[in-house]
């Protein structure tokens, strides 16, 4: 098991001061495989610590499923960041935890939050193309021309230079379409949209690769569990 000193992984996880550690040591409160430890620069295994009996704080990282609910902004320190809807100890923690790239305020659906870069940058890859798939509410009834744009992978963007990956589309009313891209360029379904003369009013993703959030309400998050958390 990765072993890991107890002063850097108190500090990292949040606990508390270098002084405050070695309170709690000599108060006997800190243990490693329920015998009692007293030495800040112990080596030990994080999942094998205890405060007061209790595990560590996900001392292997956090790696969770978010529903970003409209009017949320994904950006740390603004007043409506998602980060105000996750534990408020976790925004000691470094790293930090960071969304897996990001929605816009008035997008709503699947995020995925984590603190492990890696993980991070598996699932934004571009050369990954990890499918993200919008329901997109139209302003405008959708015509087969701008359907043809859309799939044709020749759609360029105002100020771009390399058009869009081929995007699949199904049409579920005139202003009403499920749109899956393979890349997170910023503002992208938007943009599209823009660049065909029509307008998006109502954008929600419903998958992010294998992640979905039917049954998780607007706001709330759960954690992966770790066969989630490794999916290749
Ligand atoms: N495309 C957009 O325009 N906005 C999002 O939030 C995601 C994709």
């Amino acid at each position: 098991a990765p072993q890991e000193r107890l002063d850097r992984l108190f500090s990292r996880l949040g606990y508390g001061s270098r002084s405050e550690l070695r309170e709690w040591l000599r108060a006997g409160r800190v243990s490693v495989g329920s015998r009692p430890v007293g030495s800040p620069s112990l080596r030990v295994d994080p999942k094998l610590v205890q405060i007061d009996g209790q595990p560590l704080d996900h001392p292997e990282g956090l790696y969770l499923l978010y529903h970003k609910p409209r009017g949320k902004v994904c950006a740390h320190g603004e007043p409506r960041s998602v980060y105000g809807d996750f534990p408020t100890a976790w925004s000691v923690r470094r790293p930090a935890i960071n969304t897996v790239g990001r929605l816009d305020a008035d997008t709503s659906g699947v995020l995925l939050v984590t603190d492990d870069g890696g993980w991070l940058h598996r699932w934004t890859h571009p050369r990954r193309a990890v499918p993200r798939t919008y329901r997109v509410g139209l302003a405008e009834p959708i015509t087969d021309g701008a359907l043809a744009q859309l799939r044709s992978g020749k759609l360029l963007l105002a100020g771009e230079t390399s058009p869009c990956l081929p995007a699949d589309v199904e049409v579920l009313a005139p202003r009403h379409l499920r749109l899956t891209l393979r890349e997170g360029r910023y503002h992208e379904v938007r943009r599209m949209l823009a660049a065909l003369g029509n307008r998006v009013d109502t954008l929600h993703r419903e998958a992010f690769g294998p992640f979905r959030v039917d049954d998780l309400p607007s706001g709330s998050w759960r954690l992966l569990d770790p066969h989630e958390a490794s999916l290749p």
